[in-house]
């Protein structure tokens, strides 16, 4: 006996800015230390090494202004602000001339993380997924339709409780949001419903019970969350 009833899953979305349409989420990238003072701040040289790539579940996102718990199997849990990309067509195998017409839009988002998990991962050469990979750990703001749009630059900041903790500007991704796409084609069939967090800048930090997180990108609609009081 089992009580799986074999209904399908609801689909993880995302909010379409101006719309009631919502954006069906089919699977989510992650970039690692995609700019430069961030992976210093991280212990790692910043090169032009090909980009590397994490992975969460769809069903990890949660929408701006949730409150959500603090996360079990943590006590170093943090917010990385990052502009997300979402697709709308297939990519494989694709030049920077193919990416513009797979762009649906973009939107801002947090790759929630427990630090302490990753880092033990990273020294060990173990999978990422228990610091990464985890229940309400994919914020995301609401997307804002921009086809065949590479976005490139724009102040990005994060602030916790009203204090500034992260400040810096698209245009200093190591690697552009195209590049990001062409190297991840070479290993995936994308296609619509991807998400693509393009990764964070410096000034990663953690966060306890109680706080609020606000994340904004120039152009984009914030990325709110609350973390529960104890
Ligand atoms: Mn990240």
């Amino acid at each position: 006996m089992t009580n799986y009833t074999h209904e399908p899953m609801p689909i993880a979305t995302a909010r379409v800015e101006g719309t009631k349409e919502l954006f069906p989420v089919r699977r989510i990238f992650c970039v690692g230390r995609n700019y430069a003072a961030h992976a210093r701040e991280m212990g790692r040289d910043p090169d032009r090494e090909p980009p590397f790539f994490f992975t969460k579940f769809a069903e990890t996102v949660v929408e701006s202004g949730a409150e959500i718990a603090y996360p079990p199997n943590t006590s170093n849990y943090h917010y990385e602000m990052e502009l997300v990309v979402a697709l709308s067509g297939p990519l494989f195998n694709a030049t920077v001339d193919d990416v513009p017409g797979a762009i649906y839009g973009y939107c801002t988002g947090l790759d929630m993380t427990r630090r302490d998990r990753q880092l033990e991962a990273r020294e060990t050469g173990r999978p990422w997924d228990l610091g990464k990979n985890f229940a309400e750990s994919a914020v995301l703001g609401s997307i804002v339709p921009m086809s065949e749009t590479i976005f490139c630059e724009g102040a990005i900041t994060l602030e916790v409780d009203g204090q500034t903790r992260q400040k810096s500007d698209i245009s200093a991704l190591i690697w552009s949001v195209d590049e990001i796409l062409v190297e991840l084609s070479k290993s995936y069939q994308l296609a619509a419903g991807d998400l693509i967090f393009t990764g964070t800048p410096e000034g990663v930090g953690a966060v306890t019970p109680g706080q609020k997180l606000r994340g904004e990108i120039t152009g984009l609609p914030p990325v709110e969350l609350r973390i529960a009081g104890t």
